[in-house]
């Protein structure tokens, strides 16, 4: 049994005993949670905070039928995947047929990153080529190899800048970029950088392995892509002989609404398609799915062995968790969930003009905050100042993104409702009010 500690004493062990690098949220006030039930946090005196930046609990904190399949399979067997096992052969059936032909092969990894890392194996072991194009802002894992191709990471605080096997692409930013909202052209014209930085690795009798890119840019601060962007980009990148991978560890699973995968929105087939955060509701387990062609080229003789990835209580929760999202019918309540807060934002930037732009798909969004509708100054402290007025006086938990730390960031467990919809723009709108005063 462990003792239940104040929370003095936890931030005092935690800063000596824990890396020093590990952040806390609301450092000045930080929170004690200890449940959790659909898309709220309960705290050690029972207080229930409304969760909004949580995308991993993705059918909902301690999801009761995610719960029942890990301890029932917990109690039966947990071992590697080289023995058969049923629940593995499902899942890989399951997840598979979320896609269409040729992305019909899958592997199970235990985290985002090794999704990602494996997928730059693949990747070099199908097109021998090693470079990478990757987006600016973007942020793809924290092994060394990700932090290689997370500008997020390596052009910030404490990074070494872009490692030589790598070329940044312009990030399409429809709001505050080269190109924006009703430039019908902007996904095509946000391309051509894609291109230009495949010339330049041609230049140098160079050619690209694997170009990353999400179907929403989370860090780059919640940002849609334009029309036809990845079109055009997975385009050039296919013409110099490079494999095009979807990032689907923030926004996949049917958090966009409309569709399943994010990517979908833009209408491509990936060649390599990451998964991780949502996949488990929690528990640490993450998949790569990929072509019979490319899963072909990476078997080569050496044999691809990860202990934990895809154990019999991966398999039940994973398919526990497909089977949530498919009976409450989550994709179609993102969706609606998500129109009613994106139409909510939109009222209120009418009355406050500090809201400069409400953009997003389902329950994946970013309202972000401006001084100056005309120069687009960022309003961080000011953002800063509303997530922190949230907490203290209404309990609900955001966080700010993007370059500019001025984006309010919104993604909460699917099953946040209606009325938790309705209570956070009550909320924001009073706050806004006590901001402008
Ligand atoms: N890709 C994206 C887009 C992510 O947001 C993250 C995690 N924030 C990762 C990859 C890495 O996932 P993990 O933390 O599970 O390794």
């Amino acid at each position: 049994v462990i003792v239940a500690r104040d929370k003095d004493f936890l931030v005092r062990e935690r800063h000596r005993r824990i890396g020093r690098s590990l952040s806390v949220a609301y450092s000045a006030a930080p929170l004690k949670i200890v449940g959790g039930e659909g898309a709220h946090l309960i705290d050690e005196e029972g207080n229930r905070w409304l969760d909004m930046v949580n995308n991993v609990c993705h059918v909902g904190h301690c999801h009761p039928r995610v719960v029942r399949a890990a301890q029932a399979q917990m109690a039966r067997l947990n071992t590697n995947s080289r023995y058969l096992h049923d629940s593995l052969v499902e899942y890989s059936r399951r997840l598979a047929a979320l896609f269409p032909d040729p992305l019909n092969v899958c592997f199970f990894v235990n985290s985002g990153s090794e999704a990602n890392d494996l997928a730059i194996r693949l990747a070099r072991a199908y097109t021998g080529n090693r470079d990478i194009v990757t987006v600016d802002h973007a942020y793809h894992g924290h092994l060394s190899s990700l932090i290689d191709v997370s500008p997020y990471k390596f052009a910030g605080k404490g990074g070494d800048g872009c490692p030589p096997h790598v070329r940044v692409a312009e990030m399409p930013d429809l709001y505050r970029g080269r190109f924006r909202y009703g430039d019908t052209h902007a996904g095509k014209k946000y391309a051509e950088d894609v291109r230009r930085q495949v010339e330049a690795l041609a230049a140098e009798g160079r050619r690209p392995a694997l170009f990353f890119s999400e179907g929403i840019l989370g860090t780059g601060g919640q940002l849609t892509l334009p029309e036809n962007y990845l079109k055009e980009a997975y385009a050039h990148v296919r013409a110099a002989g490079g494999l095009c991978l979807a990032d689907e560890v923030q926004v996949g699973f049917g958090r966009v609404g409309s569709h399943m995968w994010a990517h979908e929105l833009q209408g491509v087939v990936p060649d390599i398609v990451t998964m991780g955060k949502p996949i488990g509701n929690g528990h640490p387990m993450a998949a790569v799915v990929t072509t019979e062609a490319i899963a072909a080229a990476f078997a080569n003789g050496m044999e691809y062995f990860n202990t934990f990835g895809g154990n019999p209580v991966s398999a039940e929760i994973g398919l526990a968790v497909l089977d949530v999202i498919r009976d409450e019918r989550l994709m179609h309540h993102c969706r609606v969930v998500g129109d009613r807060l994106m139409d909510g934002a939109r009222a209120l930037a009418e009355r406050h003009a500090i809201i400069g732009d409400v953009r997003g798909h389902g329950l994946f969004n970013g309202i972000e905050l401006v001084r100056d509708r005309e120069t687009l100054e960022p309003a961080a402290a000011e953002l800063d100042f509303v997530i922190a007025e949230m907490k203290r006086r209404h309990r609900i938990l955001l966080s700010s993104e993007g370059p500019h730390h001025n984006v309010l960031k919104v993604k909460p467990p699917a099953p946040f409702s209606a009325d938790d919809c309705d209570r956070f723009l009550a909320a924001l709108d009073e706050t806004l009010g006590a901001l402008a005063r």
